[in-house]
């Protein structure tokens, strides 16, 4: 019989529960006994979902307080110097939150651990930080606890644990040169006994199966990393009687697939959804392992069309028998917990969606039909039929955006003249000092303006007064700008609430939930977009607040949208199209959007693509082919201006060595990016580059309440001065300021202003 199980439930809770519990707590306003409980409820909830969807195991350790990273880091007893952790004490859950969040409820507060991103996901972890004489050992008991309370609780616990390479490649430390030194692997000869010890005391505990999950196998790895896995592994399956399945995910494991079946393991699991590695090869070189699939997405929230992987599925369940497993493709961490909830969704869309809930069914659906279920046959029916109506909906396909996309190849991808005479033709129209000033596009929001959105969207508020009221804070914004003596002001974002969600709204093709939240990092959640259907533009989105903005000053104001990438990689993305086709789409509605603008006299305008960079495939070889059609996307958004509109981007990162050239390609007048933070080293891409267009480094930190010095600010844009030549230089912030406090913005601001003056007089 087919097993099934699961890799990973999200375990934020179906009304985000352990946010508000661990907020609470945070704040003061929770006991730990409190906490623990709201933990071990959830836990409780999340197993007893998934054995009654029968699931034959249940994940246990994909349960964290902040991050799974963290948790394992702690469970290591990995804990930075300036933690002051007691070598031989357990590591007690406050000393994980000040990990986390550099302060708890007890103990000193210290510099919080970095955290990066989760393979392309939009999950952040927390980087383990490993000291140059770092020392492992059993620090911390919850796992154990945690199967002992799952098998309490009448379930089958399959611990979930970081496999020891992915661990290493994923930490950091000063005396490691990237993720991937191989320096790192001298490590293993101390982390592997704790990994044995920790298998044997899971094997004490009766565990039948743990997951090793080992997710860099599906990234290009160095010889020395690949060679690395047979030696870990032998030692591992010695260490104890428990089975281990290799989890992969996020992609086809390739060069590294060989590799991974020659591994003694029990079982491997593979990510069907994104991976295309050839099943014929992988089974007739699966010796005795069992083969686990991951055919429903764990990534996207769409219903999977069962009938193709039922067809794919019944060869192997033949020549494989009980050693073909079913899961989702990898954890359910990055899915909505449970479209049920969605009381505002009509309900045909929702037959469309599966969030993680539904993907148990769905899961439930599989292994009933492979077992040949007569009851099986009615929801293979059903989803069939939900399918079919998909695929055939009026609302999703739209003729007018299909005639447009068809011809857009006709549309041209370049500005009129080349960018030495559009910017000469720009300064004549805005007449702008030397080192100009500007910001990045949001002004503070305050809980008068996040109110009136709110009043507004539920009918408290009419139309008139709503948009009254943003007029004024538009008018203040404009005022406050004008008093610091900024060049280039903006309207400053008062009536977006996301950056992403504000368009989105505006846009045909898209949907909203009202619980489909994703845990981003520790209590923070994110609710991205669904885009379903054909993407148009009813009518112009921005044109009405730059107009009014630029109707309140002599000074030029900047037009401010997010840009097509953007958009589609902060939205759960429709499946049934190329995502560059959707892109496209955006891009064209962008595009009459950025020509709108103009003709409402909007002379400078910003197209924000903050996610180019996270939009990057794991692998490289797949980099070009989407730099390509982003880039083409920018453009086809942006080129269709007169030579004296400009074009500004804003990317708030700063590693542009490797698509500088891609950078280069999106011909943006102007680029503001993040540098403050790196004391402006990075621009070192853009000097060997010789990238010619303007740029705005950011001068100082807007996530920092700190008020920048002036003579910080001037020596920053001195050591940008010596990379690029001045005249390109602008003088901004890293990034919007709409986390910021109107007071701090000010003397910040002032500051800037003041900087770009000594910038000019030195000049
Ligand atoms: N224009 C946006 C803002 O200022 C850009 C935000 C971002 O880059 N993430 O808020
Ligand atoms: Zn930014």
């Amino acid at each position: 019989m087919t097993r099934l199980h699961n890799l990973g439930f999200p375990r934020i809770g179906a009304r985000r529960e352990l946010k508000q519990a661990l907020e609470a707590y945070w704040a003061g306003d929770l006991q730990q006994s409190e906490l623990e409980h709201v933990g071990r409820s959830l836990r409780q909830r999340h197993w007893a979902l998934q054995a009654d969807a029968g699931l034959d195991l249940v994940p246990v350790g994909d349960f964290a307080w902040y991050d799974q990273i963290l948790e394992f880091s702690c469970l290591l007893g990995v804990v930075p110097h300036r933690f002051a952790q007691d070598a031989d004490q357990p590591v007690s859950l406050d000393t994980l939150f000040r990990m986390a969040r550099g302060r708890a409820p007890t103990g000193t507060p210290a510099a919080a651990c970095e955290m990066t991103k989760w393979f392309d996901t939009n999950y952040h972890y927390i980087v383990p930080e490993l000291a140059p004489d770092q020392r492992f050992r059993l620090a911390r008991e919850s796992l154990f606890e945690q199967v002992e309370e799952a098998r309490a609780q009448g379930h089958n616990p399959k611990p979930v644990i970081p496999g020891p390479l992915t661990y290493l490649y994923l930490s950091k430390g000063e005396h490691f040169d990237g993720a991937d030194d191989s320096a790192k692997l001298a490590l293993l000869d101390t982390l592997i006994p704790v990994y044995r010890q920790l298998l044997q005391r899971l094997a004490d505990q009766g565990v039948e199966w743990v997951q090793v999950d080992e997710p860099i196998l599906v990234l290009d790895l160095p010889d020395a990393w690949q060679r690395a896995y047979l030696r870990v592994f032998d030692q591992l399956a010695g260490a104890s009687n428990t089975k281990l399945l290799l989890a992969t995910y996020f992609g086809g494991l390739g060069n590294n697939l060989f590799t991974a079946l020659e591994l003694p393991v029990a079982g491997i699991h593979l990510d069907r959804v994104r991976g295309g590695d050839d099943l014929g090869q992988i089974v007739a070189r699966l010796g005795d392992k069992v083969l686990s699939l991951g055919v429903i997405n764990g990534r996207n929230i769409w219903r999977t069309n069962l009938d193709a992987v039922l067809e794919a599925l019944l060869p192997l369940r033949h020549e494989l028998g009980e050693r073909l497993w079913l899961a989702p493709s990898c954890s359910l961490l990055h899915s909505p917990v449970d479209l049920d909830q969605e009381d505002r969704l009509d309900n045909e869309l929702k037959s469309w969606l599966s969030f993680a809930k539904q993907k148990l069914d769905e899961l439930a659906l599989l292994g009933g039909a492979l077992r040949g279920d007569s009851h099986a046959n009615a929801g293979l029916q059903a989803q069939r039929e939900a399918l079919q109506a998909r695929a055939h909906s009026p609302r999703i396909h739209n003729p007018d955006v299909a005639a447009r996309l068809a011809k857009s190849g006709e549309l041209c991808r370049d500005r009129q003249s080349p960018f030495a005479e559009r910017i000469a033709r720009q300064q004549q129209a805005l007449k702008l000092p030397a080192f100009p000033t500007t910001t990045i596009g949001s002004f503070p929001q305050t809980r008068e303006i996040r109110s009136a959105r709110r009043d507004w969207k539920a009918g408290k508020l009419s139309d008139a007064d709503y948009t009254r009221q943003m007029q004024e804070e538009i008018a203040l914004c404009i005022r406050y700008q004008e008093e610091v003596e900024l060049d280039v002001l903006v309207h400053g974002e008062a009536e977006r609430n996301d950056m992403v969600e504000y368009f989105g709204e505006l846009l045909d093709g898209f949907a909203f939930t009202r619980f489909g939240w994703v845990q981003s990092y520790g209590s923070r959640c994110v609710k991205p977009p669904i885009i379903f259907g054909d993407v148009q533009r009813p009518q112009p989105m921005t044109v009405e607040w730059a107009r009014y903005a630029q109707s309140l000053t002599d000074k030029p104001v900047k037009g401010m949208l997010t840009g097509p990438v953007t958009i589609l990689q902060w939205s759960f993305v429709r499946d049934d199209q190329a995502r560059a086709e959707t892109c496209k789409q955006i891009a064209l509605a962008l595009r009459d959007e950025v020509q709108d603008l103009e003709g409402a006299g909007i002379k400078v305008i910003q197209i924000d693509e903050p996610a180019l960079r996270e939009g990057l495939p794991l692998r490289k070889s797949d980099w070009q082919a989407y730099l390509d059609w982003a880039v083409d996307c920018f453009r086809l958004s942006t080129v269709g201006v007169q030579d004296d509109t400009q074009i500004h981007t804003h990317m708030c990162y700063s590693e542009f060595n490797d698509i500088i050239q891609a950078i280069a390609a999106l011909d943006a007048d102007v680029i503001t990016i993040e540098t403050s933070r790196s004391n402006m080293e990075l621009l070192d891409a853009f000097r060997d580059f010789q990238y010619p267009n303007d740029i705005g480094p950011g001068v100082y930190d807007i996530h920092s309440p700190n008020e920048p010095a002036v003579d910080w600010m001037v020596q920053l844009m001195e050591k940008a001065a010596r990379r690029l030549p001045r005249e390109r230089l602008w003088v901004n912030p890293d990034c919007g300021l709409k986390t910021r406090q109107w007071e701090e913005t000010r003397g910040a601001l002032l500051n800037m202003v003041k900087a770009a003056r000594q910038l000019r007089n030195a000049g």
